[in-house]
């Protein structure tokens, strides 16, 4: 034993690890997609969504259906076997619930969660599954308003509780640690900017190169999709964390 802490390894995923699940994105071009069904400003809006209460719902109920129907694919998977091997820090931007799926013991998501509720009158929380919004049934189970059930999702312009424990977790890496990005675009986090600052070790694994995040922001970087790369991705995190 030397005495020295153990090299950390922190996951930081986004939509793309569940793209390969068949989730949809806010990226994802073409008429077919439920997100371009639903305008992201309107159902996805924290001024606005208590006016849009029944659009708000039908929209999230609609994710549900969809993410009980999904699986969890190569990456999730390989996330978990780091977790269980290293001890690594799953933080997503995801709301689903895929890593949990995939076994995970904790996982950080920063952006909520979509199969759980909140009151944001009372601030009650809960776990509601994979099924739809029904109004009468589902009020809050504390308060019993109807008005203030939301789904426990953090949408735009409203605030994001987990960020602090997000970047205590971030910004405490070393230069013996490694800090991997997956299937994240860059665009909500920065995370380009945060892997340039970062001392750790760096990792990109997204579908193809981008303007954001830039590939070059980062130490490593392995393209394409979970299925091809996780064998690539597995045996450098595996390098890395034995160095
Ligand atoms: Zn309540």
């Amino acid at each position: 034993m030397t005495g020295k802490p153990e090299r950390r390894l922190v996951v930081f995923s986004g939509s793309g690890i569940s793209a390969d699940s068949g989730l949809d994105t806010f990226r994802t071009s073409g008429g077919e997609s439920l997100w371009a069904q639903y305008d992201p400003e309107v159902v996805c809006n924290f001024e606005c969504w208590e006016e849009n209460f029944s659009l708000v719902h039908e929209f999230y109920s609609r994710r549900r259906e969809e993410l009980g129907k999904a699986a969890p694919n190569r990456a999730h998977f390989l996330a978990v076997e780091w977790e269980k091997r290293y001890n690594a820090e799953l933080i997503t931007q995801n709301v689903d619930d895929l890593f949990e799926r995939a076994g995970a013991r904790y996982v950080m998501h920063v952006h909520g969660f979509l199969t759980a509720m909140r009151c944001t009158s009372c601030g009650a929380q809960w776990l509601f599954g994979y099924r739809r919004f029904a109004p009468e049934a589902d009020r809050c189970p504390r308060c019993g308003r109807l008005e203030s059930v939301k789904p426990n999702v953090v949408f735009f312009n409203e605030p994001a509780p987990r960020y602090a424990e997000m970047w205590r977790s971030l910004e405490s890496l070393t230069e013996d640690d490694v800090l991997i990005a997956i299937g994240t675009s860059g665009l909500v986090l920065p995370i380009g900017q945060i892997a340039r600052r970062c001392p750790a070790t760096t990792i990109l694994s997204n579908l193809e190169s981008a303007v954001s995040p830039r590939d070059d922001d980062f130490d490593h970087v392995v393209h394409g999709h979970a299925a091809e790369i996780a064998p690539k991705l597995d045996k450098l995190v595996a390098d890395l964390m034995r160095r």
